[in-house]
């Protein structure tokens, strides 16, 4: 995690050695201050968001981007006890309440869809998920490949759409990211493009779902995008 509660602050680390307490699981905190990436905070015991993911500058430029109440805003599910850690929450307890998870490293069908039923209870739910190669994957290549804004563009809503069709040997990439819950944004090269989800694409499809590796993007810019998480304007 990179924020924590420090002397009624919640600040990444600045200083070797520092330590608090979670307010989540009242474990203990110390900071972690790498050369290469980003100042962190890890729990003595393990964190208690069992969904913690390794993060990075990415991670972190995003999270800066929203206020900073929030970063980081930890949800508890009252008949469960399970509890998470939301990337961003903002509007909390109110009917614009909106989550966004910030998906950098591949993450299983189970947990996406794990993640989407518990962030989706009283809140709009965002992924914005980092589009690149893989140590055995060629996913941010194929994504590029596949960019194709001329072959059958619409505007719907007010917003250019274009229905592509995924090119490399597997599609189960967009296929997988098509049958999210949540509203999908893919971030390539600092470009954001919207995925249409399935009730968007039948009406551009004459009420048909899209084929098997066909899908729908428009563009955002990143204004837009955080207006959009934010509910400025209603947009
Ligand atoms: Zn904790």
């Amino acid at each position: 995690m990179l924020y924590a509660w420090i002397d009624g602050m919640k600040r990444p680390p600045l200083a070797k050695g520092e330590s608090t307490v979670c307010r989540d699981c009242g474990g203990l905190l110390s900071s972690v201050i790498p050369v290469e990436n980003v100042r962190h905070w890890r729990h003595k015991a393990g964190d208690c968001d069992p969904w913690s993911e390794p993060e990075g500058p990415w991670h972190l430029a995003w999270k800066e981007s929203f206020p900073e109440n929030s970063r980081e805003v930890s949800l508890n599910d009252q008949a469960t006890g399970e509890r998470h850690r939301a990337d961003v929450l903002c509007n909390a307890g109110t009917a614009h309440a909106s989550v966004l998870e910030l998906q950098y490293s591949p993450i299983s069908e189970e947990e996406r869809t794990a993640r989407e039923a518990f962030y989706r209870q009283g809140h709009r739910m965002y992924w914005l998920v980092h589009v690149h190669d893989g140590p055995s994957s060629f996913t941010g290549w194929n994504f590029k490949a596949s960019l194709n804004w001329g072959a059958r563009p619409i505007e719907i809503d007010g917003r250019r759409y274009a229905i592509m069709r995924w090119m490399g040997r597997s599609n189960q990439f967009i296929e997988k990211w098509k049958r999210a819950k949540g509203y999908v944004f893919f971030e390539c090269e600092t470009y954001i493009f919207f995925l249409a989800g399935d009730e968007l694409t039948r009406r551009m499809n004459g009420g048909l779902p899209l084929k098997r590796g066909e899908y729908a993007l428009s563009r955002w810019s990143r204004e837009d995008f955080i207006r959009s998480v934010q509910w400025d304007g209603g947009a």
